[in-house]
């Protein structure tokens, strides 16, 4: 099944989506490369229109679809970011757009992708049970899904990070990818192993919650609990019917780890004080992966800071040095809708 994704539809996909997205700079930091010993850039892809990667992938679904396709519209499940994508992409595009989403989506995402001009549908508490919903409306009004990472054409847009990058840096020797359903490292690992197989591909989750990883270690695609963590953007499975992520990460992604709540957090801290960027948990983790040496650096290093959506209370807590724990703070699991 990966086998159907390559590196000619991720250089198709950039051209399907030039001027719809932004390239994003690829940025040396100072004090990471002072910290680690290593030359590490980060790819600034929290300045990405929408605020994360996620356009890449929803706009190039989105221009790859037949017109009766298109005029039928387009419904997704999103944890926050796809949604905003979607949404985004879809306006751009003049099709209608549906997003179901869970109840552990923060509320700043919820209103920015009604901003969008999306039609949103709240249900259920995890990203498989929301999935449901929009099988029925599939269905019932011939919409066609378009899921956050398991979709070919998805994960060929996310790998358009990774043509940049190389431009950018053409000795890059490892990068560093957020990970959760894997559609953002799949499309990644595909385009960079096809360049150079000697690229290390690291991917970055947090402890509470690791979808992928769990199965990895389980052999095959299994369900975890979806729990409120600062790396909210990295919740939810990787759907136990997995027809292409499951497959590429466990083939072509050297190395995986996870990162405590207390570490998302400090690198957070990090890409405020030290970078001067504002970065959502889920976007930092690459950060706190060089922070914490989980990750050792094989020649130049990049860490993609993959989105800066985070809810600007939260974020202030944090730079101001609070110890946030979204669990304790947990009252009829609604933690991140406060
Ligand atoms: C979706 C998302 C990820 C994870 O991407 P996957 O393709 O699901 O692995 C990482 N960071 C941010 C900001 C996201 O929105």
């Amino acid at each position: 099944m990966s086998d159907a994704i390559t590196i000619d539809d991720i250089r198709q996909a950039r051209q399907r989506i030039a001027g719809m997205i932004r390239e994003t700079p690829l940025v040396h930091s100072a004090a990471l490369s002072s910290a680690t010993g290593r030359e590490i850039y980060l790819k600034y892809e929290h300045l990405q229109i929408t605020g994360s990667f996620k356009l890449r992938g929803a706009t190039n679904a989105i221009r790859s679809l037949s017109s009766d396709a298109r005029e039928k519209g387009v419904i997704g499940v999103s944890t926050g970011n796809h949604g905003r994508g979607l949404a985004h992409a879809a306006q751009q595009m003049d099709t209608r757009c549906i997003i179901c989403m869970s109840e552990l989506v923060p509320s700043n995402k919820v209103e920015a992708i009604r901003g969008e001009g999306a039609e949103i549908v709240i249900t259920g508490r995890s990203q498989d049970e929301a999935q449901k919903e929009v099988d029925r409306r599939v269905e019932e009004d011939g919409m066609t899904m378009l899921p956050p990472f398991d979709h070919a054409d998805v994960i060929a847009g996310q790998g358009t990070l990774a043509l940049e990058m190389l431009e950018d840096l053409p000795e890059l020797g490892t990068v560093i990818v957020p990970l959760s359903g894997g559609g953002l490292i799949a499309g990644i690992a595909l385009a960079m192993k096809s360049v150079n197989p000697d690229i290390r591909v690291v991917g970055v989750s947090m402890e509470r919650g690791a979808a992928m990883i769990e199965s990895l270690r389980a052999g095959k695609p299994v369900e975890v609990a979806e729990l409120p963590t600062l790396a909210d953007s990295l919740g939810g499975g990787i759907g136990l019917a997995n027809r292409y992520t499951f497959d590429i990460v466990k083939r072509h992604v050297d190395e995986v780890i996870t990162l405590t709540e207390a570490e998302i957090a400090d690198a957070i801290r990090h890409a405020y004080w030290q970078e001067r960027q504002v970065i959502e948990g889920s976007g930092s983790v690459g950060i706190g992966a060089l922070l914490t040496e989980k990750v050792r650096p094989q020649g130049p290093t990049v860490a993609l800071l993959s989105g800066c959506n985070i809810d600007m209370a939260l974020h202030k807590r944090i730079i101001d040095g609070e110890n946030v724990d979204l669990e304790a703070e947990t009252t009829g699991g609604d933690a991140v809708n406060a």
